[in-house]
Protein backbone atom coordinates (compact mmCIF):
# COMPACT_ATOMS: atom_id res chain seq x y z
CA UNK A 1 0.00 0.00 0.00
CA UNK A 2 1.42 3.52 -0.64
CA UNK A 3 2.64 5.51 2.12
CA UNK A 4 1.65 9.33 2.51
CA UNK A 5 -0.31 11.18 4.47
CA UNK A 6 -3.96 8.95 4.35
CA UNK A 7 -3.67 5.88 6.25
CA UNK A 8 -5.79 4.27 3.49
CA UNK A 9 -5.31 3.15 0.05
CA UNK A 10 -4.31 5.58 -3.02
CA UNK A 11 -7.41 4.59 -5.34
CA UNK A 12 -7.88 5.25 -9.53
CA UNK A 13 -11.90 5.03 -10.36
CA UNK A 14 -12.56 4.47 -13.94
CA UNK A 15 -15.94 6.32 -15.10
CA UNK A 16 -17.47 9.15 -13.80
CA UNK A 17 -21.29 8.08 -15.26
CA UNK A 18 -23.92 8.45 -13.57
CA UNK A 19 -22.77 5.48 -10.66
CA UNK A 20 -19.44 6.45 -10.86
CA UNK A 21 -19.65 9.87 -9.93
CA UNK A 22 -21.64 9.18 -7.09
CA UNK A 23 -18.97 6.73 -5.57
CA UNK A 24 -16.04 8.98 -6.47
CA UNK A 25 -17.48 11.75 -4.41
CA UNK A 26 -18.06 9.41 -1.45
CA UNK A 27 -14.51 8.18 -1.92
CA UNK A 28 -12.80 11.81 -2.08
CA UNK A 29 -15.07 12.85 0.82
CA UNK A 30 -13.54 9.99 3.05
CA UNK A 31 -10.34 11.52 2.84
CA UNK A 32 -9.08 8.40 0.41
CA UNK A 33 -6.59 10.32 -2.06
CA UNK A 34 -8.35 9.79 -5.39
CA UNK A 35 -7.72 10.44 -8.70
CA UNK A 36 -10.52 9.85 -11.80
CA UNK A 37 -10.71 9.69 -15.49
CA UNK A 38 -14.04 9.44 -17.61
CA UNK A 39 -14.33 9.55 -21.48
CA UNK A 40 -15.97 12.52 -21.52
CA UNK A 41 -13.52 14.67 -19.64
CA UNK A 42 -16.36 17.17 -18.47
CA UNK A 43 -18.40 15.03 -16.44
CA UNK A 44 -14.91 14.06 -14.35
CA UNK A 45 -14.00 17.68 -13.66
CA UNK A 46 -16.83 18.32 -10.84
CA UNK A 47 -15.33 16.02 -8.78
CA UNK A 48 -12.03 18.34 -8.38
CA UNK A 49 -14.61 20.08 -5.97
CA UNK A 50 -14.78 16.93 -3.66
CA UNK A 51 -10.57 16.82 -3.74
CA UNK A 52 -10.56 14.49 -6.86
CA UNK A 53 -7.53 14.45 -8.83
CA UNK A 54 -8.43 14.52 -12.44
CA UNK A 55 -6.35 12.13 -15.03
CA UNK A 56 -6.22 12.65 -18.65
CA UNK A 57 -5.47 8.91 -19.53
CA UNK A 58 -6.36 5.53 -17.41
CA UNK A 59 -2.70 4.81 -17.38
CA UNK A 60 -2.27 8.38 -15.94
CA UNK A 61 -5.12 7.44 -13.41
CA UNK A 62 -4.11 4.61 -12.11
CA UNK A 63 -0.30 5.14 -11.74
CA UNK A 64 0.72 4.03 -8.33
CA UNK A 65 -2.57 3.13 -7.67
CA UNK A 66 -3.48 0.63 -4.43
CA UNK A 67 -7.18 0.44 -6.00
CA UNK A 68 -8.57 0.75 -8.93
CA UNK A 69 -12.34 1.01 -9.27
CA UNK A 70 -14.09 0.27 -12.99
CA UNK A 71 -17.69 1.76 -13.05
CA UNK A 72 -18.19 1.50 -17.00
CA UNK A 73 -20.66 0.05 -18.83
CA UNK A 74 -19.98 -3.07 -20.08
CA UNK A 75 -17.67 -5.94 -20.13
CA UNK A 76 -16.06 -4.59 -23.80
CA UNK A 77 -15.68 -0.46 -22.26
CA UNK A 78 -14.07 -2.15 -18.84
CA UNK A 79 -11.66 -4.26 -21.53
CA UNK A 80 -10.87 -1.94 -23.10
CA UNK A 81 -10.34 0.56 -20.60
CA UNK A 82 -8.13 -1.21 -18.32
CA UNK A 83 -5.79 -2.31 -21.44
CA UNK A 84 -5.65 1.64 -21.76
CA UNK A 85 -4.73 1.62 -18.37
CA UNK A 86 -2.07 -0.62 -18.45
CA UNK A 87 1.33 1.08 -18.14
CA UNK A 88 0.51 2.69 -15.14
CA UNK A 89 -0.99 -0.71 -13.19
CA UNK A 90 1.20 -1.29 -9.86
CA UNK A 91 2.14 -4.75 -9.97
CA UNK A 92 -0.24 -6.47 -7.56
CA UNK A 93 -3.00 -3.69 -7.14
CA UNK A 94 -6.34 -4.72 -6.41
CA UNK A 95 -8.60 -4.31 -9.04
CA UNK A 96 -12.50 -3.75 -7.88
CA UNK A 97 -14.98 -4.01 -10.87
CA UNK A 98 -17.89 -2.94 -10.33
CA UNK A 99 -19.42 -2.40 -13.20
CA UNK A 100 -22.64 -4.60 -14.57
CA UNK A 101 -20.90 -7.10 -17.30
CA UNK A 102 -22.42 -10.26 -16.97
CA UNK A 103 -21.36 -14.19 -16.17
CA UNK A 104 -19.46 -14.30 -19.14
CA UNK A 105 -18.21 -10.97 -19.04
CA UNK A 106 -16.61 -11.13 -15.70
CA UNK A 107 -14.58 -14.30 -16.21
CA UNK A 108 -13.39 -12.59 -19.23
CA UNK A 109 -12.60 -9.68 -17.36
CA UNK A 110 -10.76 -11.88 -14.60
CA UNK A 111 -8.73 -13.79 -17.31
CA UNK A 112 -7.65 -10.03 -18.66
CA UNK A 113 -6.34 -9.49 -14.62
CA UNK A 114 -4.32 -12.30 -14.81
CA UNK A 115 -2.21 -11.30 -17.67
CA UNK A 116 -1.87 -7.51 -16.42
CA UNK A 117 -0.82 -8.84 -12.98
CA UNK A 118 -3.26 -7.24 -11.08
CA UNK A 119 -6.01 -8.77 -8.51
CA UNK A 120 -9.70 -9.26 -9.78
CA UNK A 121 -12.44 -8.44 -7.10
CA UNK A 122 -15.94 -8.98 -9.07
CA UNK A 123 -17.38 -6.47 -7.03
CA UNK A 124 -20.98 -4.91 -9.05
CA UNK A 125 -23.27 -3.31 -6.81
CA UNK A 126 -27.04 -2.88 -6.11
CA UNK A 127 -28.43 0.63 -6.25
CA UNK A 128 -29.25 3.70 -8.07
CA UNK A 129 -28.21 7.14 -8.70
CA UNK A 130 -29.52 7.99 -4.66
CA UNK A 131 -27.81 5.02 -3.09
CA UNK A 132 -24.50 6.01 -5.11
CA UNK A 133 -24.59 9.69 -4.07
CA UNK A 134 -25.25 8.58 -0.16
CA UNK A 135 -23.00 6.03 -0.30
CA UNK A 136 -25.59 3.64 0.41
CA UNK A 137 -25.08 0.87 -2.04
CA UNK A 138 -24.79 -2.91 -1.43
CA UNK A 139 -21.76 -4.24 -3.20
CA UNK A 140 -21.73 -8.15 -4.24
CA UNK A 141 -18.38 -8.68 -3.72
CA UNK A 142 -16.22 -11.99 -4.35
CA UNK A 143 -12.61 -12.86 -5.20
CA UNK A 144 -9.55 -13.58 -3.30
CA UNK A 145 -9.97 -12.85 0.72
CA UNK A 146 -7.01 -11.46 1.25
CA UNK A 147 -7.62 -8.62 -1.00
CA UNK A 148 -10.68 -7.38 1.32
CA UNK A 149 -8.94 -5.57 3.61
CA UNK A 150 -7.20 -3.23 0.61
CA UNK A 151 -10.66 -2.74 -0.04
CA UNK A 152 -12.33 -2.34 2.84
CA UNK A 153 -12.12 2.11 3.16
CA UNK A 154 -13.21 1.99 -0.58
CA UNK A 155 -16.66 -0.02 0.48
CA UNK A 156 -16.74 1.49 3.86
CA UNK A 157 -17.22 4.78 1.55
CA UNK A 158 -19.12 3.77 -1.08
CA UNK A 159 -21.44 1.21 0.67
CA UNK A 160 -24.35 0.79 3.22
CA UNK A 161 -22.89 -3.16 3.06
CA UNK A 162 -21.07 -5.71 1.67
CA UNK A 163 -22.33 -9.07 1.03
CA UNK A 164 -18.99 -11.25 -0.20
CA UNK A 165 -20.33 -14.71 -2.05
CA UNK A 166 -17.65 -16.35 -2.77
CA UNK A 167 -14.73 -16.46 -5.44
CA UNK A 168 -14.94 -14.08 -8.45
CA UNK A 169 -17.64 -14.07 -10.35
CA UNK A 170 -20.33 -15.13 -7.53
CA UNK A 171 -21.05 -11.67 -7.63
CA UNK A 172 -22.05 -11.31 -10.82
CA UNK A 173 -23.72 -13.78 -11.16
CA UNK A 174 -26.05 -12.69 -7.84
CA UNK A 175 -25.83 -9.12 -9.87
CA UNK A 176 -27.76 -11.10 -12.43
CA UNK A 177 -30.50 -12.57 -10.85
CA UNK A 178 -30.95 -9.34 -8.50
CA UNK A 179 -31.31 -7.51 -12.22
CA UNK A 180 -33.66 -10.43 -13.28
CA UNK A 181 -36.08 -9.13 -10.54
CA UNK A 182 -35.48 -5.34 -10.93
CA UNK A 183 -36.49 -5.90 -14.57
CA UNK A 184 -39.59 -8.28 -14.07
CA UNK A 185 -41.33 -5.92 -11.14
CA UNK A 186 -40.71 -2.25 -13.27
CA UNK A 187 -42.17 -4.63 -16.55
CA UNK A 188 -45.20 -6.20 -14.01
CA UNK A 189 -46.07 -2.29 -12.84
CA UNK A 190 -45.61 -0.82 -16.27
CA UNK A 191 -47.82 -3.28 -18.40
CA UNK A 192 -50.36 -3.45 -14.79
CA UNK A 193 -50.91 0.86 -15.27
CA UNK A 194 -51.18 0.09 -19.05
CA UNK A 195 -53.85 -2.51 -18.31
CA UNK A 196 -55.59 -0.31 -16.27
CA UNK A 197 -55.67 2.11 -18.34
CA UNK A 198 -56.91 -0.11 -21.29
CA UNK A 199 -59.77 -1.28 -19.25
CA UNK A 200 -61.00 2.04 -18.33
CA UNK A 201 -59.77 2.93 -15.15
CA UNK A 202 -57.83 5.68 -13.69
CA UNK A 203 -54.04 3.79 -13.65
CA UNK A 204 -53.29 4.98 -10.15
CA UNK A 205 -56.55 2.74 -8.76
CA UNK A 206 -53.93 -0.43 -9.15
CA UNK A 207 -51.15 1.39 -7.16
CA UNK A 208 -54.11 2.44 -3.83
CA UNK A 209 -55.69 -1.13 -4.51
CA UNK A 210 -51.84 -2.98 -3.80
CA UNK A 211 -50.93 -0.21 -1.31
CA UNK A 212 -49.75 -1.66 2.03
CA UNK A 213 -50.81 -5.20 1.22
CA UNK A 214 -48.46 -8.10 0.75
CA UNK A 215 -48.73 -7.26 -3.13
CA UNK A 216 -46.86 -3.93 -2.45
CA UNK A 217 -43.01 -3.23 -2.98
CA UNK A 218 -41.67 0.48 -2.31
CA UNK A 219 -40.74 -0.03 -6.18
CA UNK A 220 -44.39 -0.47 -7.38
CA UNK A 221 -45.34 3.10 -5.69
CA UNK A 222 -41.84 4.49 -6.40
CA UNK A 223 -41.63 3.20 -10.08
CA UNK A 224 -45.48 3.27 -10.46
CA UNK A 225 -46.10 7.12 -9.99
CA UNK A 226 -42.91 8.45 -11.56
CA UNK A 227 -44.79 6.32 -14.55
CA UNK A 228 -48.22 7.99 -14.49
CA UNK A 229 -46.43 11.63 -13.63
CA UNK A 230 -44.53 10.90 -16.87
CA UNK A 231 -40.92 11.72 -15.17
CA UNK A 232 -38.07 9.70 -16.25
CA UNK A 233 -35.34 11.59 -15.10
CA UNK A 234 -32.54 8.86 -15.33
CA UNK A 235 -31.89 6.64 -12.19
CA UNK A 236 -31.25 3.88 -13.79
CA UNK A 237 -31.39 3.84 -17.89
CA UNK A 238 -33.58 1.89 -19.83
CA UNK A 239 -30.68 1.27 -22.31
CA UNK A 240 -28.94 0.07 -18.97
CA UNK A 241 -31.90 -2.33 -17.94
CA UNK A 242 -32.20 -3.83 -21.79
CA UNK A 243 -28.33 -4.30 -21.56
CA UNK A 244 -28.56 -6.08 -18.15
CA UNK A 245 -31.79 -8.48 -19.40
CA UNK A 246 -29.78 -9.36 -22.44
CA UNK A 247 -27.07 -10.55 -20.11
CA UNK A 248 -29.91 -11.87 -17.71
CA UNK A 249 -31.19 -14.38 -20.52
CA UNK A 250 -27.79 -15.48 -22.09
CA UNK A 251 -26.87 -16.67 -18.90
CA UNK A 252 -29.95 -18.44 -18.18
CA UNK A 253 -29.63 -19.95 -21.99
CA UNK A 254 -26.04 -21.04 -20.35
CA UNK A 255 -27.03 -23.13 -17.68
CA UNK A 256 -30.35 -24.49 -19.45
CA UNK A 257 -32.68 -22.50 -17.31
CA UNK A 258 -35.97 -21.80 -19.03
CA UNK A 259 -36.57 -18.04 -18.23
CA UNK A 260 -39.35 -17.18 -20.60
CA UNK A 261 -40.59 -14.15 -18.85
CA UNK A 262 -37.38 -12.38 -18.61
CA UNK A 263 -36.78 -13.33 -22.69
CA UNK A 264 -40.66 -11.68 -23.09
CA UNK A 265 -38.95 -8.16 -20.92
CA UNK A 266 -35.37 -8.36 -22.67
CA UNK A 267 -37.72 -8.12 -25.87
CA UNK A 268 -39.64 -5.45 -24.55
CA UNK A 269 -36.88 -3.29 -23.43
CA UNK A 270 -35.21 -4.07 -27.18
CA UNK A 271 -38.13 -2.67 -28.64
CA UNK A 272 -38.41 0.66 -26.32
CA UNK A 273 -34.73 1.75 -27.24
CA UNK A 274 -35.42 0.95 -30.67
CA UNK A 275 -38.56 3.63 -30.05
CA UNK A 276 -35.66 5.60 -28.79
CA UNK A 277 -35.93 5.56 -24.95
CA UNK A 278 -32.66 3.99 -23.91
CA UNK A 279 -31.29 7.47 -22.38
CA UNK A 280 -34.75 7.89 -19.63
CA UNK A 281 -35.06 5.84 -17.15
CA UNK A 282 -36.18 2.33 -17.08
CA UNK A 283 -39.95 3.12 -15.78
CA UNK A 284 -40.05 5.19 -19.42
CA UNK A 285 -40.76 1.18 -20.49
CA UNK A 286 -44.16 2.27 -20.08
CA UNK A 287 -44.34 4.52 -22.56
CA UNK A 288 -44.13 1.85 -25.01
CA UNK A 289 -46.63 0.10 -23.11
CA UNK A 290 -49.35 2.48 -23.37
CA UNK A 291 -52.49 2.28 -25.56
CA UNK A 292 -51.47 4.60 -28.95
CA UNK A 293 -55.39 5.84 -29.21
CA UNK A 294 -56.83 2.87 -31.29
P1 LIG B 1 -23.64 5.82 -17.30
O1 LIG B 1 -24.04 7.03 -16.53
O2 LIG B 1 -24.06 5.69 -18.71
O3 LIG B 1 -22.05 5.69 -17.22
C1 LIG B 1 -21.34 4.81 -18.05
C2 LIG B 1 -19.87 5.11 -17.91
O4 LIG B 1 -19.14 4.25 -18.79
C3 LIG B 1 -19.51 6.55 -18.30
O5 LIG B 1 -18.42 6.95 -17.50
C4 LIG B 1 -19.08 6.38 -19.77
O6 LIG B 1 -18.21 7.38 -20.24
C5 LIG B 1 -18.35 5.06 -19.66
N1 LIG B 1 -18.21 4.38 -20.95
C6 LIG B 1 -19.18 3.79 -21.67
N2 LIG B 1 -18.66 3.23 -22.78
C7 LIG B 1 -17.34 3.50 -22.75
C8 LIG B 1 -16.27 3.19 -23.61
N3 LIG B 1 -16.44 2.48 -24.74
N4 LIG B 1 -15.03 3.63 -23.28
C9 LIG B 1 -14.83 4.35 -22.16
N5 LIG B 1 -15.81 4.66 -21.29
C10 LIG B 1 -17.05 4.24 -21.59
O7 LIG B 1 -24.13 4.49 -16.58
P2 LIG B 1 -24.29 4.14 -15.03
O8 LIG B 1 -25.73 4.10 -14.71
O9 LIG B 1 -23.38 4.97 -14.20
O10 LIG B 1 -23.81 2.62 -15.07
C11 LIG B 1 -22.45 2.24 -14.96
C12 LIG B 1 -22.41 0.74 -14.70
O11 LIG B 1 -23.08 0.45 -13.47
C13 LIG B 1 -23.13 -0.11 -15.77
O12 LIG B 1 -22.46 -1.33 -15.91
C14 LIG B 1 -24.51 -0.31 -15.14
O13 LIG B 1 -25.15 -1.46 -15.68
C15 LIG B 1 -24.14 -0.47 -13.69
N6 LIG B 1 -25.16 -0.15 -12.70
C16 LIG B 1 -25.98 0.92 -12.86
C17 LIG B 1 -26.93 1.19 -11.89
C18 LIG B 1 -27.88 2.36 -12.01
O14 LIG B 1 -28.93 2.30 -11.36
N7 LIG B 1 -27.60 3.37 -12.78
C19 LIG B 1 -27.02 0.41 -10.73
C20 LIG B 1 -26.13 -0.64 -10.57
C21 LIG B 1 -25.19 -0.91 -11.56
P3 LIG B 1 -18.81 8.71 -20.96
O15 LIG B 1 -19.34 9.55 -19.85
O16 LIG B 1 -17.62 9.30 -21.63
O17 LIG B 1 -19.87 8.24 -21.91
Amino acid sequence: MSTGASSGPTVALLGTGIMGAGMATNIATAGLPLTVWNRDRSKAEPLAAAGARIAGSPADAVRGADVVVAMLWDAPSVADVMAQAAPGLRPGAVWLQTSTVGVDGTQRLADRAATLGVVYLDAPVLGTKKPAEDGALVVLGSGPDDARDVVAPVLGAIAARTLWVGPAGAGSRLKLVVNAWVVTVVEGIAECLALADGLGLDPALFLDAVKGGAMDAPYVGLKGRSMLAGDFTPSFTLAGAAKDAGLVVDAATTAGVDVGVLRAVRDHLARALDAGHGDLDLGATYLTHRRTGD
